[in-house]
């Protein structure tokens, strides 16, 4: 966590297609803050991404490294720098990720997975997670046919585990999770997004007027 008054953290969450990434750009704009994502966004980070795509799905426990290194790379190169410069950063993906997918969707969740967690990151947590909640259907009907395929190659009952992943780490956590109901008009979405900030976290500047 950081300080009252400084830079803060917030991560956007939910499973493919349910409009986080869109959230994340509103929110980030809204804020003025450093908007960012995982994983992907270091030169290591997007060699991890070229392995994955190119080697296909791999095993859940070599998937759960990869995406570690991915984010310890992204806190050393981005997340961190930008906090310390007094910067609010926005991300498309952090730790809750990592617990609703390879913790929930591929079954690894246990305290070792939680201790791997706090230890790429450095420390370093979500300040606030808002988790954009949307029904596995209904998010599938909103992704490119090529993401739907992509996403198929997965058993139909992974999704589902991810979704309710989030959902109970979000019950589990209330003081660090906000959760929006996705199945609404984008700019309803994002006004009760940027509510949440604002009642739990304040607004960059705000304490200055
Ligand atoms: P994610 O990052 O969660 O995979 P995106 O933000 O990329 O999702 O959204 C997936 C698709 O759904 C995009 O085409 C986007 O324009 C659309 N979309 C996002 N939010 C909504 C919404 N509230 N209602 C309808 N369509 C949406």
């Amino acid at each position: 966590m950081t300080p009252p008054g400084g830079a803060r953290l917030i991560a956007l969450e939910g499973i493919d297609g349910c409009g986080k990434s869109t959230q994340a750009g509103l929110l980030a704009v809204a804020l003025g803050a450093h908007l960012t994502f995982e994983p992907g966004d270091t030169p290591l980070g997007r060699a991890l991404r070229e392995v994955l795509l190119h080697t296909g799905l791999p095993g859940a426990r070599a998937e759960t490294l990869l995406m570690a290194a991915d984010r310890a790379q992204h806190v050393d190169e981005v997340v961190g720098p930008m906090l310390a410069s007094g910067r609010w950063v926005v991300t498309d993906r952090f730790s809750g990720s990592t617990l609703a997918y390879q913790g929930a969707g591929r079954q690894l969740d246990s305290p070792a997975l939680r201790q791997l967690l706090a230890w790429a990151t450095g420390g370093i947590t979500a300040d606030l997670s808002v988790l954009i909640d949307l029904d596995v259907e209904r998010a599938r009907g909103r992704l490119s046919a090529a993401a739907a395929d992509r996403l198929e190659r997965l058993d139909v009952g992974f999704h589902e585990r991810v979704r309710r992943g989030y959902l109970a780490e979000a019950a589990a956590q209330p003081e660090h999770w906000a959760v929006v109901d996705g199945d609404r008009p984008i700019e309803e979405v994002a006004a009760s997004v940027a509510a949440e900030v604002r009642a739990r976290l304040g607004w960059p500047g705000a304490e200055r007027s």
